[in-house]
């Protein structure tokens, strides 16, 4: 079996054309994100705190029926909060279905015995979790570029190009 692994190229493009149109806020407010390409799909992304325990991921994405949900774990840092959830983001645009479908109803009665079982089974491919984390980065680094508006070095040349693709996206030009 070769790597299903996608080139960064394509997770490139992935990127791009995700974030196309979405009119961000800059600096990136992970909220508004998900709240946006939610919307934007016609397909709720709802990131909920919730206590995870140790020895298991940090975040967890479950589809629900009519809606994505990212479990982040509730004890940590604005900034590491930050990460987990773009790196749930990253496994949900790349099509990564793990868990298949729950009910809300389901969902809202997660205990915390069903719920560790449930991440007990969220065991990613090393390619997946690459995929994830390349997207997670390039989205990081894309917003970070368009905060502080030094696209105009030799050096980012890539997202100087990448920027450049989003004409008339104001909020990250
Ligand atoms: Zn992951």
């Amino acid at each position: 079996m070769g790597s299903m692994r996608r080139s960064e190229r394509a997770l490139r493009v992935l990127c791009r054309t995700t974030l196309k149109g979405l009119d961000l806020d800059l600096p990136l407010d992970v909220f508004q994100l998900c709240e946006r390409y939610g919307e934007r799909r016609g397909r709720p992304v709802t990131p909920i705190a919730h206590p995870l325990p140790t020895g298991v991921p940090n975040g967890i994405w479950l589809a629900a029926a009519d809606a994505d949900y990212f479990f982040y774990q509730a004890n940590t840092s604005p900034l590491h909060r930050d990460q987990i959830i773009i790196h749930e983001f990253g496994h949900l645009i790349a099509g990564h279905q793990m868990l298949g479908e729950l009910s809300v109803e389901g969902l809202a009665a997660l205990s915390q015995e069903s719920s560790d079982a449930a991440l007990r089974r969220t065991c990613y491919s090393d390619d997946r979790e690459w995929e994830a984390e390349m997207l997670a980065s390039m989205i990081l680094a894309w917003a970070e570029e368009a905060s502080t508006g030094v696209g105009a070095t030799a050096r980012h040349d890539e997202l100087r190009g990448l920027q450049r693709l989003l004409g008339g996206h104001r909020g990250w030009l």
